[in-house]
């Protein structure tokens, strides 16, 4: 790897030295709003929505929760207007315009954000399977996917992954029902009760003393050996990164119907929290391609792990980690423990991506504790981390009036996607809300 300079760098990036500090910061990216060739565009969302929409009828038949929505896994949106209250109050300063929770944590199946982007990339890894062995047409019903013969046709292949806890959740889950061999590379941060969960639902787990950067390794070495074994790679897949983008479409229609307008008057802010940046990513680029220049979206990471804000600021991407920097990657942010971030990610995020801020740990217990008290619903402590969004947002008065903004916030449409929760088991939730209570 080439010397890092840090001291060089810290005197042309001034929030280098606070972040290496753990202190909480807000960054603004320079390149925002440039132009850039990517290596993805609209047509290859497109694809994949056209792909979940063939499954919606496996997913309803194999995932009986998802019949209302006809097997299609989306989450709802809700308005928080006594959360946007409380935060206001908070922080001392004023929301202009409303605010929105996204409800991820309420995904269907796999409760959190994983299951945009996992979710697809197995049941698209099934349908390369089943179309090769001429056992399904684009025509046919998806819905015979759930017979037996297909769950002894994927028994022969297996699926593997390292992930942090939620992704594995999503991949665990979706491959065992379709009937594939499927193991999960868990890392440190991992919590118990998900290794039970996947255990319980058929899955491997393969535990490490280490983080999720080495549980990947262990996962894609490990898939390696096995020509029969598909590894999903958190760090770089395209089709995790297009499965999260299809909520930029889907996010749209819900505004649309909800009479919520966004548009060159009515800006929307998008506050998504960010672990390796596939999830937060994939999303952003979505929704950049529906609304263009009239999104706005922000990454929330911890401050022990702020892996995008420093390869994002330094323009290293992966090319650096927290650990270079002397941040230990602790974190009781489990979704968002990652201490390298994606290569194509930030990438693509060097034109598209507003900003990034920080979060003190303890900062998201506190807000879990305020959503519950507010609004009655529970998400987990990741999920939080784009709650100080608006008011940073709001406060950006340079960065507002640059972009001809400043006279259009009483009109703005904040989001705060609520990444994951639903899951949590009833006993592990009442521990955050209370650890968030003694902390107010
Ligand atoms: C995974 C996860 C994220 C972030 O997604 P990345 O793709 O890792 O950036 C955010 N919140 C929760 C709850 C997650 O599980």
């Amino acid at each position: 790897m080439t010397e890092l300079h840090l001291e060089e760098m810290k005197e042309k990036l001034p929030l280098l030295d606070p972040l290496m500090k753990a202190e909480e910061i807000f960054w603004l990216n320079p390149n925002s709003g440039k132009r850039a060739d990517h290596p993805f565009d609209e047509s290859d969302v497109a694809q994949v929505e056209a792909r979940l929409q063939r499954f919606a009828a496996y997913i309803r038949t194999a995932f009986p929760e998802t019949k209302r929505s006809g097997g299609i896994i989306e989450s709802p949106v809700a308005e928080i207007p006594h959360m946007r209250e409380a935060l206001e109050k908070k922080y001392g300063a004023e929301i202009p315009g409303r605010l929105f929770l996204k409800c991820d944590s309420e995904l269907p199946v796999s409760g959190s954000i994983k299951a945009r982007g996992g979710i697809h990339e197995v049941l698209k890894f099934a349908e390369e399977i089943a179309f090769e062995k001429g056992m399904l047409t684009k025509e046919d019903d998806y819905a015979i996917l759930a017979e037996d013969r297909f769950r002894e046709l994927f028994s022969h292949y297996s699926v593997a992954v390292g992930s942090t806890g939620n992704l594995g959740l999503s991949i665990g889950i979706i491959s065992a029902k379709l009937g594939f061999r499927v193991t999960i590379h868990m890392s440190a941060d991992a919590r118990q009760w998900k290794k039970d969960m996947l255990r319980e639902k058929g899955a491997v787990v393969v535990e490490y003393p280490d983080d999720y950067q080495k549980a990947v390794a262990e996962g894609r070495r490990e898939a390696a050996k096995d020509p029969m074994c598909h590894f999903v790679d958190d760090e770089g897949s395209p089709d995790l990164f297009l499965g999260y983008a299809t909520a930029g479409r889907r996010l749209e229609k819900q505004l649309t119907d909800m009479g919520v307008t966004v548009d060159a008057d009515h800006p929307m802010f998008v506050y998504l929290p960010c672990g390796v940046g596939g999830g937060p990513g994939g999303v952003a680029f979505g929704l950049k391609q529906v609304y263009g220049g009239n999104v706005h979206c922000f990454f929330a990471e911890p401050t022990h792990a702020p892996c995008m804000a420093l390869g994002m600021m330094t323009g290293l991407h992966d090319g650096i980690a927290c650990s270079d920097v002397g941040l230990d990657g602790k974190t009781a942010a489990d979704g968002l423990a990652v201490g390298r971030a994606s290569r194509l990610v930030g990438k693509i995020m060097e034109t598209e991506l507003d900003g990034v801020f920080t979060v003190e740990d303890e900062e998201l217990y506190r807000l879990l504790a305020i959503l519950a008290d507010t609004e009655n619903r529970y998400i987990e402590p990741s999920a939080c981390a784009g709650f100080p969004g608006p008011v940073q947002a709001a406060k950006a008065s340079e960065y507002l009036t640059a972009l001809g903004l400043a006279d259009k916030m009483e009109q703005a449409v904040h989001v705060v996607w609520a990444t994951g929760g639903s899951m949590v088991p009833e006993t592990e939730m009442q521990g955050y809300y209370r650890k968030g209570k003694s902390l107010l």
